[in-house]
């Protein structure tokens, strides 16, 4: 069977949105399950969109994910180059193909006619097209205009009541009228292809298997298989990936949701747990398992998995992916990536650092909240007068001052002997339940609840668990 060969195509215009990501890792997924190739190729033709470093700083994000590329500008490969703006005298050729072959006209149109044009057929309640009246100019009448200097497009001429059917790999058999495509721009004033044009021209060449993009562009795919036919080209096949949408069930936005990837990185979640979410967002497996690392869902991902029903984007679920990923990766590893977040002289202490991580992650959901908790261990409580209150009572007072005594005779680091000297307190005392354990932790840490006493001693250590204690 031919080796797959699938593009992840962005234009430069800013971050990398989640559904941007979506595209890219199905694409490296699919590359990766069928032993294909995963190529990743700049879509930079719309010079006025263009923000500069945008295509950089998308490459890193991807790469500090786990997602590179076979081919790419930076990898370079066969098929370069990758950047489409390098490639504008290919798009040139087989517009002058399409040109000659009748496929293709000049429209020289301004921009004052065509809104008006616009604005007419929809008063009128009609679908929105050009209307072709540079179709019926004469080869002279062209010929003046250019020579005359004239500014043009090169527009697509669209069949006229022709029924475009095609197989979409997740959607199934598509059927779209022409009549509801526009005669598209293939090149425009400034002498750049439109997405259209460079898209098809680039799949043929760089012989793309399987084009894998939003359903945004689903109606853009008669345009497409039209451009294949004209020029005698093979079209590959199509994959349209399902909409990301808000909880409320309206397109993915920025009104309800952050969109860039680049922000969730920022706020702390993990790559591994965003990754995770992703993949879920139109695939699932056939047991509908949730947890998954890139490696297995290199694994376990086709795309007869990909739903064509909307993907809800619930963050909530992100949070709770999360979450899980921050209690079950490697110890180091949530350590260093949470490094970024912990002033320099907390993490000093390489093996006391690991224990409030340790201790931490337990109850947090996000990098930066570890060092939100780590406050406990750093910082002076704040007590509410509700918590003063306990912590002066009779009780209270009696069980500090004897787990002071206890624990001043022992090593912070000994958990057995914090753990019998627990006990015997209530034994001793005749002290249980809340009245015993609250008094502690409020001292200890400020707050009634927390992790277990031998680990917040061993990471208060012994002066500062003593001192605690004694000014409660
Ligand atoms: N440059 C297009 C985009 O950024 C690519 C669409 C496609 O994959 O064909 O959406």
């Amino acid at each position: 069977m031919k080796q797959s060969r699938v593009r992840f195509a962005p234009s430069p215009t800013g971050y990398l949105h989640i559904g941007g990501l979506r595209t890219a890792l199905y694409d490296y997924l699919f590359a990766r399950n069928t032993q294909g190739k995963c190529i990743l190729r700049i879509e930079d033709t719309d010079q006025s969109r263009e923000v500069k470093g945008a295509a950089k700083s998308l490459i890193s994000t991807l790469h500090s994910l786990g997602i590179d590329f076979d081919e790419s500008p930076q990898a370079g490969g066969d098929y370069g180059p990758y950047i489409q703006s390098q490639r504008l005298e290919l798009y040139c050729k087989h517009a002058d193909e399409l040109l000659q072959k009748g496929h293709a006209y000049y429209c020289f149109c301004s921009t004052e006619t065509l809104s008006q044009m616009r604005e007419e057929q929809q008063a009128k309640g009609e679908f929105v097209k050009y209307d072709r009246r540079c179709l019926q100019l004469s080869p002279q009448d062209i010929d003046a205009k250019l020579k005359a200097g004239e500014s043009y497009v090169i527009r697509l001429k669209m069949p006229d009541e022709h029924r475009f059917a095609f197989d979409d790999e997740v959607r199934g058999h598509v059927e779209i009228e022409s009549s509801q495509s526009d005669d598209q721009v293939l090149i425009k004033s400034d002498g750049f292809p439109t997405y259209h044009l460079a898209a098809v021209v680039d799949d043929h060449y760089m012989q793309i298997t399987h084009v894998i993009r939003g359903e945004e562009w689903l109606s853009s795919t008669p345009k497409h298989i039209w451009l294949y036919e004209c020029l005698g080209w093979q079209p590959p096949k199509w994959v349209h990936l399902p909409l990301i949408l808000n909880t409320d069930r309206s397109k993915l936005s920025k009104r309800m949701n952050d969109v860039s990837v680049e922000s969730y990185l920022e706020k702390g979640y993990l790559k591994e747990a965003l990754l995770n979410f992703v993949a879920l967002l139109g695939w699932h497996s056939a047991d509908d398992r949730e947890i998954y690392s890139l490696e297995e869902l290199c694994e376990e991902f086709s795309l007869d998995r990909v739903s064509k029903a909307g993907a809800v984007f619930d963050l909530t679920k992100l949070d709770w992916m999360n979450g899980q990923y921050m209690r079950t990766l490697p110890l180091p590893a949530i350590a260093g990536r949470a490094r970024q977040w912990f002033p320099q002289k907390w993490a000093q202490d390489y093996e006391r650092y690991l224990k409030i991580i340790s201790a931490a992650r337990e109850r947090c959901t996000l990098l930066p909240e570890l060092a939100e908790y780590a406050k406990i261990f750093f910082e002076p409580a704040t007590l509410t007068t509700q918590d003063q209150a306990i912590l002066s009572s009779e009780t209270s007072q009696k069980v500090l001052s004897w787990y002071h005594d206890q624990i001043s005779e022992i090593q912070a680091d000994d958990a057995d002997a914090i753990d019998a000297i627990t006990k015997a307190g209530m034994k001793e005392l005749g002290i249980k339940g809340k009245d015993y354990y609250m008094p502690l932790r409020l001292a200890l840490i400020g707050q009634p609840h927390g992790p277990d006493l031998p680990t917040i001693i061993a990471i208060l250590g012994k002066a500062e668990t003593l001192e605690r204690l004694k000014s409660s």
